[in-house]
């Protein structure tokens, strides 16, 4: 059977590349009555006359006891804490529910050091049980050391993406401009005269016009991308513009008695 055991609840539902990897910074062992003991502090504070102790080594927990975890509520009452319980009851409700309270909170401690919210630390929790899965070693030495996870793969892609992206513009759009800004000096030095001018301004008014049409309805049909929809919204106005004097002129012609 693939996936992997909860060591929080002991349930078996953790699928393959799923979970979320923890290191506790606490310790358990036996103390001098032969109860078994779960502390917060590191393997360094035993108590006198314990006769076992030992660090916690990191851990995977499942997608529920991780939002138990990874709460407003365990990061405000996280404290130092040992609990003793007898032997016999160490795997009964009781006993289980205060081992989770001491990993839960050395856990907690842990991280609240380097500031970090429920949230983020759940992220990042999730990213090392990513690398949990991939290799093992890895991921429990960098939980023990307090390396922060490396990106998931998913997120640097989105980044580099939107990196990509920001500056890149429609060549059509791009193109519209140019032709409408010389259509549109054309349009400024040769204003009404039928001069090669003007004849000029249509030249590159009307590509400044088609290019700046195509541009916007190819942009939004594909849902804003590329950029340059005022571009190409720009170009084509001062296309139109660069067209004008000759249109104008042409219709004056046409009125009887005019020249
Ligand atoms: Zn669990």
């Amino acid at each position: 059977m693939s996936g992997a055991t909860c060591a929080r609840c002991d349930r078996q539902d953790i699928l393959t590349g799923q979970g979320y990897a923890v290191y506790p910074e606490a310790s358990t062992g036996i103390t001098a009555d032969h109860r078994v003991f779960f502390s917060t502090l590191g393997p360094d504070a035993t108590e006198a006359g314990d006769v076992q102790c030992e660090p916690l080594d990191a851990m995977l927990y499942c997608d529920q006891c991780a939002s138990a975890l990874f709460t407003d509520e365990v990061w405000a009452n996280a404290k130092a804490l040992r609990v003793e319980i007898p032997s016999e009851e160490v795997n009964g409700p009781e006993g289980k529910e205060a081992r989770s309270e001491v990993i839960d909170f050395s856990i907690a401690l842990r991280i609240k050091r380097s500031g970090m919210t429920p949230s983020q630390a759940r992220r990042d929790a999730r990213a090392f049980g990513e690398l949990w899965w991939r290799d093992r070693e890895a991921a429990r030495r960098q939980l023990v050391s307090g390396e922060p996870p490396a990106r998931p793969p998913a997120a640097q892609s989105d980044q580099e993406a939107v990196g990509k992206e920001a500056p890149q513009r429609d060549g059509k759009a791009i193109a519209s401009l140019v032709f409408g800004v010389l259509s549109l000096a054309a349009f400024v030095m040769f204003a009404g005269t039928p001069t090669a001018g003007t004849r000029f301004g249509v030249l590159v008014g009307i590509p400044a016009i088609l290019l700046g049409h195509v541009s916007r309805s190819q942009i939004k049909k594909n849902q804003g991308k590329p950029k340059g929809k005022g571009m190409a919204l720009a170009g084509l106005i001062l296309g139109y513009l660069g067209v004008l004097p000759v249109v104008l002129t042409g219709l004056l012609l046409r009125i009887p008695g005019y020249r």
